[in-house]
């Protein structure tokens, strides 16, 4: 599968077209950004990471009958994907509050959520993503209201699914970002990556707050060691091997 032409340039990848016009094949950077790119770097390793990182994660959502728009690995840093739409949505899910949910509401850093909280935010980077309505969203016809019930279902499935999975590598998923796109037939497939990029993940052997902390908060906030912090997540993922439903362990 060689890549043609740039579809698209964002802050973590890049998009090539195929010869396969159903398939796409996104380059994982080891660029990082935060606060909506006004802080820029560079994470080592990060692209390989985050590419392996994710491609484990949509299989075991695959194996859990999430369809996803993961195809394969062709090299380290390179996934091939089915080609989608994609919903201009960010859709968050928090267990534990952190980051904007914080600061916008006075939450303390930490308080475990009663129920997991599943938003929409618009993504839109002139607008700097902002947090929507329901009603904003169906205003701006981001997507019909069936499909923003099925993206709330979908959400909370894969937070559970992930969160179950995370507790088995000793990390808690606090909070998550994800993207959906439509495929030819308009169904909803789970697109983009899931990494310590877009997750907030915490170490659940620390309980220091900044010690805990396996992702990208590491960079926003400068607290050192991005990269360490990115391959315990690497490894202890990569460890726990994905088994296929009905094949359950006896
Ligand atoms: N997130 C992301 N991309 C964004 C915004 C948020 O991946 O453009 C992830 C972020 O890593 C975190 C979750 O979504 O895991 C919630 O982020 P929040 O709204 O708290 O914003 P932040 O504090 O990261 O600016």
């Amino acid at each position: 599968m060689s890549p043609n032409s740039i579809l698209y340039e964002g802050k973590a990848k890049i998009l090539y077209a195929t010869d396969d016009p159903a398939v796409l094949l996104t380059h994982f950077k080891d660029d990082a950004t935060a606060f909506n790119a006004q802080k820029r770097g560079s994470i080592a390793g990060k692209g390989e990471m985050n590419c392996a990182i994710s491609s484990h994660l949509f299989q075991l959502l695959e194996t859990k009958g999430i369809a996803t728009h993961w195809l394969g690995c062709p090299a380290p840093n390179q996934m091939t994907v089915r080609s989608v739409k994609i919903l201009p949505l960010e859709v968050v899910i928090r267990n534990i509050a952190a980051g904007s949910l914080c600061q916008q509401t006075g939450l303390p850093l930490g308080q475990v959520l009663k129920e997991p909280l599943v938003e929409f935010y618009y993504k839109n980077d002139a607008l700097g993503d902002p947090l929507l309505t329901l009603d904003r969203l169906l205003l701006l016809e981001l997507a019909t209201s069936a499909q923003v019930e099925e993206l709330r279902q979908k959400a909370l499935q894969i937070n559970q699914i992930l969160s179950d999975f995370f507790g088995k590598c000793g990390i808690t998923l606090v909070d998550f970002k994800l993207e959906f796109g439509l495929d030819q037939q308009q169904s909803i497939l789970l697109a983009d990556e899931i990494s310590p990029d877009t997750c907030r993940l915490w170490n659940q052997s620390s309980a220091d707050p900044e010690q805990r902390v396996l992702d990208k908060d590491r960079f926003r906030r400068d607290l050192g060691n991005v990269e360490d912090a990115y391959r315990q997540v690497l490894e202890r993922v990569l460890a726990q091997p994905i088994q296929p439903e009905g094949e359950a362990m006896l």
